[in-house]
C-alpha cells in the first residue's frame, strides 16, 4: 500500500479530528502518502483531495467538527456513484481508504471494498448506534455536553419549582438519553427502544415523587420517541396533568460540537492507528471497534448485522434511584 485516503462522512462528531490526525501520522510514519478527501464520498467522487503530511494535522486534536468537512452523498448510494469513486481512486492511485463515520458510511466503505479499493471504517458518531462497538467516537463528549447543559437547566428548574422536558439527540437510539439521563438524575427517561405507557410512567411517577416533597423535575426525551407529539406539546400535557409549570428545551446541535473529551481523543487515536495498520496489511472491508475496553476489528457486514440493545439494567437502575 503506497497511498491511502482518509475521509469523514455522515454526521460530524467530536474526536473526528483526533482520528484524522492518528490516520495521517500513522500513515506518514509508515512511509505512505496520505490524501485527505474533503466532504466525504461527495468529495471523493469530485476528486476533491490534497496530500497531507505530519504538520497538516497539527493543532486539531482538541477541536470539534472535522477539518476534512463532512457530507451526505445521494449519488454514492448508487452503483454508478460507487463506480465513479473507484475511477477517481484509480486515477489518483489510492490503494486504500479510511472512512470515519456511521453505519451508512460503512455500507459505502463495504461497496468500495467490494470493487477493489480496500476500506477500513472508524465509528465516529455521537449516537453510539454501531451495533458491534461499545463506544463510538464523539459519544462520550456528547454525553458530557448534555450533562453540562442539563445541570444548568436544573438550576433554574429548581428555583422555579418547574418541570423541564429536555430533548436530546437519538432518532433510533437511546444511548445518549439513558446515560446522560442517569448522570443528571432525571426523574424519567424516554428512549425509542422502550415503549411505555406515558400516563403511567411519567405522570404517575411525578405524582408519587410530589407526595414525597419533590418540587422540580427533569424529563429526558430522545428525539426518536414516538407517541408524545413534540416536546412543547408534551410539556403542556405534563403541566395539565400534574399542575407543575413545565417547559421544553431542545438541546439540538450544541450536542455535536465542542472539544472532545479525553476518552474520545484516546479512542480516536487508537482507532486511527489501528485502521492504518489493517490497511498496511492489505486488508479491507473491516471496521475498527471497541469491545470491553479493547480495540479490535470486524468484517463490515458481520458488524452491521449484529444487534445492539439498550442496557435494560442501567434503565432499571435509573428508575430505581431517580425517584
Ligand atoms: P450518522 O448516522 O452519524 O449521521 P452515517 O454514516 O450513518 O452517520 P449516513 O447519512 O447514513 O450517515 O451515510 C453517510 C453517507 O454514506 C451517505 O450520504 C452515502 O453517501 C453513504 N451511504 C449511506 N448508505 C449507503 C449504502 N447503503 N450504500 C452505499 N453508500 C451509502
Amino acid at each position: 500500500m503506497k497511498t491511502i485516503g482518509v475521509l469523514t462522512s455522515g454526521g460530524d462528531a467530536p474526536g473526528m479530528n483526533a482520528a484524522i490526525r492518528a490516520v495521517v501520522r500513522t500513515g506518514c510514519e509508515s512511509g505512505m502518502r496520505v490524501m485527505g478527501i474533503r466532504r466525504g464520498f461527495k468529495g471523493l467522487i469530485a476528486g476533491d483531495m490534497y496530500e497531507m503530511n505530519l504538520r497538516s494535522v497539527s493543532d486539531i486534536i482538541h477541536r470539534g467538527g472535522t477539518m476534512l468537512y463532512s457530507a451526505r452523498c445521494q449519488e454514492f448510494n448508487t452503483e454508478e456513484g460507487v463506480d465513479k469513486a473507484v475511477e477517481v481512486c484509480r486515477e489518483v492511485g489510492l490503494d486504500g481508504m479510511v472512512v470515519i463515520g456511521g453505519d451508512g458510511s460503512f455500507r459505502g466503505a463495504a461497496d468500495l471494498s467490494k470493487k477493489g479499493i480496500p476500506c477500513v471504517g472508524i465509528p465516529g458518531t455521537i449516537d453510539n448506534d454501531i451495533s458491534s462497538c461499545d463506544y463510538t467516537i464523539g459519544y462520550d463528549t456528547a454525553m458530557n455536553t448534555i450533562m453540562d447543559m442539563v445541570d444548568r437547566i436544573r438550576d433554574t428548574t429548581e428555583s422555579h419549582h418547574r418541570c423541564s422536558v429536555v430533548e436530546v439527540m437519538g432518532r433510533n437510539s437511546g444511548y445518549l438519553a439513558l446515560n446522560a439521563g442517569l448522570a443528571i438524575g432525571a426523574t424519567c427517561i424516554l428512549v425509542p427502544e422502550i415503549k411505555l405507557d406515558i400516563e403511567h410512567y411519567v405522570i404517575e411517577r411525578m405524582r408519587r415523587t410530589q407526595k414525597t416533597g419533590k418540587e422540580h423535575f427533569i424529563i429526558i426525551v430522545a428525539e426518536g420517541v414516538e407517541g408524545i407529539g413534540n416536546v412543547d406539546a408534551f410539556a403542556s400535557y405534563i403541566e395539565k396533568c400534574t399542575g407543575v409549570e413545565s417547559r421544553a428545551t431542545i438541546l439540538g446541535h450544541v450536542q455535536r460540537g465542542g472539544s472532545p473529551s479525553v476518552r474520545d481523543r484516546v479512542l480516536a487515536s487508537e482507532m486511527g492507528n489501528r485502521a492504518v495498520h489493517i490497511l498496511i496489511n492489505g486488508i479491507g472491508n473491516r471496521i475498527v471497534v471497541s469491545q470491553n475496553d479493547k480495540i479490535s476489528d470486524l468484517d463490515i457486514h458481520e458488524a452491521l448485522r449484529m444487534k445492539k440493545s439498550i442496557d435494560l439494567d442501567l434503565y432499571r437502575i435509573a428508575n430505581e434511584i431517580s425517584i
